[in-house]
């Protein structure tokens, strides 16, 4: 139990938080069709969520958060994601939260007051730059193409960038691009002419705030002090933004895949078919009981490479490895649970088909399946071979 005046544990504010999903998250539906969330409802939901105590559990305490670790994230963020409108309410939704964290790793201390106060406070979104067209980055990170190059008192950077997630009334980007040092991550501001917002990307989900944009970056002049980090350290700090924002998203979308089959259990419980409660049918009952096993499976994997995170790896392997698994997971038991809804699972009267639509590109964004078996199968040869007793970091 918590003593008067202590700091509520990780238990607690997960408790608050599923109350908060169910009393105002999910009433909140109603008015978020989609494709795109309100500005005044993000804003709405963000104040009602400080009042309840559950804004920004993953952000520092002197950033006016809860300052839990990755496993306390773990519990919070499925409570969250229950809701489609659950993580924008706490704050802890992409690709904001994983920019907060890169920010408070790697950012100088005047960075982090003039981009992390305010995004942790939600007075602000943001976006992350990395994914280029044809031939440029996507799931080869290293066929990045975007340019630095110096100039007097700063940097000219140049190139494409898609699918930018929030970039449509982002305040800021992390982008990065390849310096003469290598790659390297760079601070620029919506409103510098040389960063310019296009063409939205229409894709099937709906929940991210400002949508997918390409961006045009033509003759982006930004001073010295731009820099995330070091020159040519781009890539390492991507590790440091992926491997928790990887597993932020199974969080998420674990607490969702949990709502599909609450709504399938709902319905199996009133329907009967001949003569039986569809929760009595066998066929019924072992798409039912595959979803459990999905669920308790996804959530041991999330809880183990968050453990590995918070002490202190890069948990590459483990992150991989519960990426892959959740994100096919997750896309199982929603179709399972729409399954068993029948014909209203594939209407819009019930939500599960809009939240097939929106955990599909799980499987492609933050490294495709693909990807991230081929990494695992490399270190897990490598592994037989001696090179590494462990899994490398
Ligand atoms: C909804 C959404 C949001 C996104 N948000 C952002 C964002 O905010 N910022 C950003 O920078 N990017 C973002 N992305 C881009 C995303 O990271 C890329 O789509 C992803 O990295 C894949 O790159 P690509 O689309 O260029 O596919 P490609 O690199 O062309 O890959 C195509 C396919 O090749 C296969 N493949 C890949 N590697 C291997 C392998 N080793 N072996 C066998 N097959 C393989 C996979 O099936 C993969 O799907 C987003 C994408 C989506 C769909």
């Amino acid at each position: 139990m918590t003593s008067v005046g202590a700091a509520p544990g990780v238990a607690e504010i997960a408790e608050r938080t599923r109350a908060f999903v169910r009393d105002v998250c999910l009433p909140a539906e109603q008015r978020f069709p989609g494709p795109e969330l309100d500005r005044g409802l993000r804003a709405e939901l963000q104040a009602a969520a400080r009042e309840a105590g559950v804004f920004a559990p993953h952000v520092p305490v002197e950033f006016g958060g809860r300052g839990l670790d990755i496993s306390g994230w773990s519990a919070v963020f499925e409570e969250a994601g229950y809701s489609l409108l659950g993580p924008q309410a706490l704050n802890c939704a992409a690709p904001d939260e994983g920019n907060m964290h890169l920010l408070e790793i790697v950012a100088t201390d005047e960075q982090k007051e003039r981009y992390l106060r305010p995004l942790a406070a939600g007075d602000v979104r943001s976006c992350f730059a990395m994914t280029e067209p044809h031939p440029g980055a996507g799931s080869d990170p290293g066929a990045l193409a975007t340019s630095a190059r110096r100039v007097d008192g700063g940097w000219v950077i140049d190139g494409e960038k898609r699918f930018i997630s929030g970039a449509d009334g982002a305040a800021f980007s992390i982008c990065m691009a390849r310096a003469q040092e290598g790659a390297t991550m760079f601070l620029i501001d919506a409103e510098n002419p040389g960063w310019q917002v296009g063409r939205p990307m229409q894709t099937t989900d709906t929940v991210f705030a400002g949508g997918h944009s390409e961006v045009a970056i033509r003759e982006c002049r930004v001073s010295a002090d731009a820099v995330l980090g070091e020159v040519g350290e781009g890539f390492g700090y991507a590790q440091v933004r992926l491997g928790p924002a990887r597993l932020t998203h199974c969080m998420r979308w674990l607490g969702l895949a949990r709502r599909a089959l609450d709504i399938a259990l709902d319905r199996a419980a009133q329907r009967e078919v001949f003569g039986s409660r569809l929760e009595e049918l066998g066929l019924a009952q072992g798409l039912i009981a595959d979803s459990v096993i999905d669920i308790e499976a996804s959530r041991s994997l999330i809880r183990w490479a968050a453990g590995v995170l918070d002490r202190g790896s890069h948990g590459r392997h483990e992150t991989s490895v519960a990426k892959v698994f959740v994100a096919e997971a997750v896309w199982r038991i929603i179709d399972r649970s729409l399954q068993l809804t029948g014909g209203d699972g594939v209407t819009a009267d019930l939500p599960l088909a809009r939240f097939q639509n929106e955990v599909r590109s799980f499987r492609i964004y933050d490294g495709p399946s693909e990807t991230h078996r081929w990494a695992i199968a490399r270190r897990a040869s490598r592994v037989r071979a001696g090179e590494r007793e462990t899994s490398p970091d």
